[in-house]
């Protein structure tokens, strides 16, 4: 946009013919450098210390083959990304993503995110973020094992609790890091267990890490709501997905008292006017690894099937309150904001990572629809895996009523840090605004008083 400090034209340029090809990274970046130009006016020594170059620039990307034996007896070679971004506020840490889309710039756009997403908790996490093209999906258990064991038999070497620390994202549950750990565990031998989070609740995980995600955008989507007078109790409400993020933000959504009328898969979406039969949903994507189709017969025809339509399509004929986009990347267009808007939609809190795309946020942002980005919104899972760690450090379990606590609190002060910092740079009610400065100088001091590095 013209009116930006030319900096942030010039480094946006820069960053376009440095990373060719790598569109949802350049659409990360952007988002973030719209926010910076008054950042810039008022504290001109980021530019003077080229902050905004180097946080462009991952502090290491590490691309690995990944070879395996499938059950057939044939050899399958995948590729394998860690990329380490930014470690000015601790270990790196971040998911990884198994999914045939995959690429370096899947990575990167997700690594990019993950830094101010961490920042924003207030705790001690730098931003990475992995992954491999490896499809899960049709696998046998062992086929994964084996996938996990030689996936770790590379990344081992570059991660660490003080080092980088992985986690779950698309793909990768706490099977797949059951897998990663043991490997990990049996060529160190070192039973570390701050070096993955996620983990089952015996062998060193933390209780409310599952629900974490889900519940953290509905806590986050509470306090939006608030702003307004209003809240979840008897509100109408879509999520997209039904995967880790989308049934525990439907659980979530269900005991603050609002009706979840809508979730979906990659094959399409259902449409179930008297709510969401959670348990049902869970038997079919979570224990049978089915599609959601499988729901309306079970539910005996009360709920209809929208096949490849996406969740945001019963908008065009339903009243919605709330919207909760918990499935992938740019799934949420302008056509489907502006459904979503006639529809009387009051708030939107991102549980996927950049769901929205620009003309969906600018859509939402000129009806005046409170937006929370993924940054600040889905923060909750990533805050609990910090938790985690701080078990982890101190051969510690808390209880499930302490932790739940303490991850209320954290996103009740994010979204607190949201609305003070966009107030504070002139855009009151600007969620985005708010959560990339937050996020954005929180990191810049840090990397300032670490000195060129
Ligand atoms: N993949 C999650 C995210 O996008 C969680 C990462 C973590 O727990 O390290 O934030």
């Amino acid at each position: 946009m013209s009116e930006n400090h030319p900096a942030i034209e010039r480094l946006f340029t820069q960053t376009l013919a440095r990373n060719p090809g790598e569109a949802e990274f350049h659409q990360a970046v952007r988002e973030v450098f719209d926010s910076l130009d008054r950042v810039l006016q008022k504290h001109p020594e980021y530019a003077e210390a080229s902050i905004l170059e180097r946080i462009c620039e991952p502090e290491r990307q590490l691309i690995f083959r990944v070879p395996w034996t499938d059950d057939r007896g044939r050899v399958q070679i995948n590729r394998g990304f860690r990329v380490q971004f930014n470690s000015a506020l601790g270990p790196y840490k971040g998911g990884l993503r198994f999914h045939p889309s995959v690429l370096l710039g899947t990575v990167k756009f997700l690594g990019f995110e993950q830094i101010f997403k961490n920042a924003l908790t207030g705790l001690p996490i730098g931003g990475g973020k992995g992954g491999s093209d490896f499809d899960p999906k049709g696998r046998s258990d062992a086929e994964v094992m084996r996938f996990c064991q030689s996936f770790m038999t590379e990344a081992y070497r570059h991660i660490g609790e003080y080092t980088d620390v992985p986690a779950g994202d698309i793909g990768v549950g706490r099977r797949e890091i059951g897998y990663l750990f043991g490997q990990y565990k049996r060529l160190t031998n070192r039973y570390e267990s701050g070096v993955l989070t996620g983990k089952g609740i015996t062998w060193g995980g933390s209780l409310v890490r599952t629900e974490a995600t889900g519940y953290g955008v509905v806590f986050f989507t509470q306090h939006l709501l608030a702003t307004r007078g209003r809240s979840f109790d008897g509100a109408r409400v879509l999520v997209s997905g039904s995967g880790n993020v989308a049934i525990y933000a439907i659980e979530q959504v269900q005991a603050q008292g609002g009706i979840v009328i809508g979730a979906s898969d990659s094959s399409g979406s259902i449409h179930d006017p008297d709510g969401i039969d959670l348990d049902l949903l869970r038997e079919i994507k979570e224990i049978r690894r089915g599609r959601i189709e499988e729901y309306v017969a079970a539910r005996g025809g009360r709920a209809e099937f929208r096949a490849d339509a996406s969740v945001w399509s019963i908008a065009d004929d339903h009243a919605v309150d709330v919207a909760l986009p918990c499935a992938t990347q740019n799934e949420l267009d302008a056509d489907a904001a502006a459904a979503l808007v006639r529809a009387g939609v009051a708030a939107v809190a991102e549980g996927a990572n950049m769901p929205t795309t620009p003309g969906g946020i600018r859509a939402f942002r000129e009806a005046g629809v409170l937006f929370g980005p993924g940054k600040a919104a889905n923060a909750g899972g990533v805050a609990t895996s910090a938790l985690e760690m701080q078990q982890n450090a101190s051969r510690d379990s808390w209880s499930f009523e302490y932790t739940e606590e303490r991850l209320a609190g954290i996103m009740r002060d994010i979204h607190e840090r949201c609305a003070e910092t966009a107030d504070e740079y002139g855009a009151p009610g600007d969620y985005v605004v708010g959560a990339n400065i937050a996020g954005f100088t929180r990191v810049a001091d840090a990397m300032l008083a670490l000195g060129v590095i």
